[in-house]
């Protein structure tokens, strides 16, 4: 009898046990609480658009560069985005290249599409130089002196990728940020509360004809 009960006791205790790893692993993966803009820590703030939630998989601070007008946001994340289509996904890359003037360039697009992948793209900062730039030097010979002289070996990177078995889900989107910078960033967010000469130049396109990208 005691055999039995020790037992059955066991056994409530190995299932106590799963149940509770199921749950701590639900809790930390599957089910994680979408956040929204304000709910975002202050780098991801300063750099993510506004208009989405956010499910965050991993989120690390790297420290700040210190030179003169050096980015005030340095992060290496993981996350999900309430985005489901490839229109979706531009739009979110111009709001975030507007709200920080990074200029991302496509490091690899797949062309498979359709059975499980909608949309999968890398994209580097334009002032990397990084086995892609490599590629495309050899793609756009005539191009490549332009490039390097913009070449400051930054590692900024994003990895974007939407595929078809998440689109059920409430976020979608899975977007791998590396926003370290090690430049200042081209397009100033000038706000100014007077007008200054700076919001001057800037705002005449014949002093700063608009950048092409
Ligand atoms: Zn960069």
């Amino acid at each position: 009898m005691t055999s039995s009960n020790d037992n059955l006791s066991s056994k409530l205790e190995l299932q106590k046990r799963l149940q509770h790893r199921l749950k701590s692993r639900t809790d930390t993966t599957s089910r994680p609480t979408p956040r929204t803009y304000d709910q975002l820590p202050q780098y991801l703030r300063q750099v993510l658009p506004d208009n989405y939630t956010y499910i965050i998989k991993s989120y690390k601070e790297i420290e700040l560069e210190k030179f003169e007008g050096a980015p005030t946001a340095a992060f290496d994340s993981t996350f999900y985005v309430n985005i489901a289509s490839t229109e979706a996904i531009e739009e979110w890359r111009s709001a975030f290249h507007n709200k920080t003037g990074t200029v991302f360039r496509i490091t690899r697009a797949d062309k498979v599409k359709g059975i499980k992948v909608i949309y999968h793209k890398d994209f580097h900062c334009r002032h990397a130089d990084i086995a892609a730039i490599k590629y495309m030097q050899k793609t756009y010979a005539q191009k490549a002196g332009q490039r390097r002289s913009r070449n400051t070996n930054c590692q900024c990177l994003a990895k974007i990728r939407l595929e078809k078995s998440r689109l059920n889900l409430s976020h979608p989107c899975e977007i791998h940020l590396l926003y370290n910078h090690n430049h200042p960033l081209e397009t100033l967010n000038i706000t100014p509360q007077t007008p200054s000469i700076a919001s001057m130049i800037y705002t005449n396109p014949l002093l700063f004809p608009p950048l092409s990208f």
